[in-house]
């Protein structure tokens, strides 16, 4: 099919919730797609995220050709080897023992956290303090813990016990505590938001606060998890534990995954009845998870993570020399954002045009959150596209 006679079908029978480029993709390979016309796109931004290891990545490819074949769904009635497996990975490379549950997606991951924190804060506290510019996911629990109301509106009434304190503000949150609140949730770097890194001492601020009220810690590491910071969880970057986090994107490498790990002492609280996911956990997902830490492990992506970051940073600084657009460079791993002093929906589209994908949130935040395999000249080859796009704008080159 034509790219053009896939838009008719989507016109005619796919709600149009989603703003959609006029490309209709068939095949990836690395930080590469094609399209249906046979156009070659470099992708800084491969599957929102959730393709960590590039598109269809050969131990991913092959675990789960093999599984497919073997079972591929069996409900949480039955113990299955992989999921079990996956939970020893996850908990010991998380530093702190802990016990996980599984899910498909990143709002259902921060639906299972909103609940434990509900039923750990018995008897009479359920409050849960999230922070403003924050993003959770859009099921109406996660969708009311997510600090933008621009997300909100229409939906209302949201989710009783929600308040929402200004991220990197320890006071802001500290006065949002009261005799109900169960529970402190948060990015350790917002993502959607703007890849905004927490100032220092804010997580661990979070932490004192949390234990001064006993209160749950919990990080929303949907993002910022597996790898793409350099640290499999964005947390080891500095001196903090959570006492739950929560997993999706890059869990499964682009299998639809997601999970929450938390202490033995909370997890306990999820027992039979009072949380599922039919899907949650299956063979599948669990294999395609093992493959994916598998991977980053045998090619030393998690080093890979930080000399990405490095070198996006070095470009762009110099980059910010000449282009007058370019206010502000946060970088952690491979989570790079670039505020721009302009709009950043027309620089998207111009990439499109030269072939190569990028993303732009917060409005004005250009965001990139590469495969951790990209190579160094993939990476020279696209920041070339960007620094051409970015310096041809009127006002974007230094006189
Ligand atoms: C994307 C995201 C979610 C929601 O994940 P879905 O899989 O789209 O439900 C939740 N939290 C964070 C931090 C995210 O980036």
């Amino acid at each position: 099919m034509t790219t053009q006679e896939t838009i008719a079908l989507f016109e005619y029978y796919v709600i149009g919730n989603y703003k959609r480029y006029p490309v209709s993709l068939v095949r990836g390979e690395g930080s590469y797609v094609w399209d249906a016309e046979g156009n070659r796109y470099l992708d800084f931004f491969p599957g929102w995220g959730c393709d960590l290891i590039g598109h269809c990545p050969p131990r991913l490819v092959k675990a789960v050709q093999e599984q497919v074949a073997r079972l591929i769904h069996v409900p949480n009635t039955w113990y299955t080897e992989p999921q079990g497996l996956l939970a020893k990975a996850l908990v010991e490379r998380a530093g702190f023992d802990g016990r996980c549950f599984f899910c498909n997606s990143g709002t259902e991951a921060v639906e299972a956290a909103i609940k434990l924190a509900r039923l750990c804060g018995k008897p009479g506290r359920y409050k849960i303090i999230t922070m403003l510019n924050s993003f959770h996911g859009r099921t109406l629990g996660a969708l009311t813990a997510t600090g933008q109301p621009k997300y909100h509106k229409g939906l209302e009434p949201l989710l009783a016990g929600f308040s929402y304190a200004l991220f990197g503000d320890l006071d802001a949150a500290a006065k949002l505590v009261d005799g109900e609140t169960c529970a402190l949730m948060v990015e350790p770097i917002q993502g959607e938001g703007g890849i905004n890194l927490p100032p220092p001492g804010y997580l661990e601020g979070l932490r004192e606060l949390a234990d001064r009220h006993k209160l749950m810690l919990i990080f929303d590491e949907v993002q910022t998890g597996m790898g793409r910071t350099g640290k499999w969880y964005a947390f080891q970057n500095w001196p903090v534990q959570p006492d739950a986090l929560t997993l999706a994107k890059a869990l499964a490498g682009g299998v639809a995954a997601g999970g929450l790990v938390a202490k033995p002492q909370f997890a306990e609280k999820l027992v039979p009845g009072t949380h599922a996911a039919t899907f949650g956990g299956n063979p599948l997902a669990c294999i395609a998870a093992l493959a994916t830490i598998e991977t980053i492990e045998a090619d030393g992506l998690l080093e890979r993570a930080l000399r990405l970051g490095d070198a996006f940073g070095r470009r762009f600084e110099s980059l910010k020399a000449r282009c007058p657009l370019i206010q502000k460079i946060r970088v952690q791993g491979a989570m790079i954002g670039v505020e721009l002093s302009i709009d950043g929906a027309l620089l998207v589209d111009q990439c499109l045009q030269k072939r190569l994908l990028i993303n732009c949130t917060h409005g004005n935040v250009l965001r990139l959150l590469p495969a951790l395999n990209l190579t160094d000249d993939q990476l020279e080859n696209g920041c070339d596209i960007l620094e051409d796009v970015l310096l041809s704008y009127e006002g974007g080159r230094k006189p």
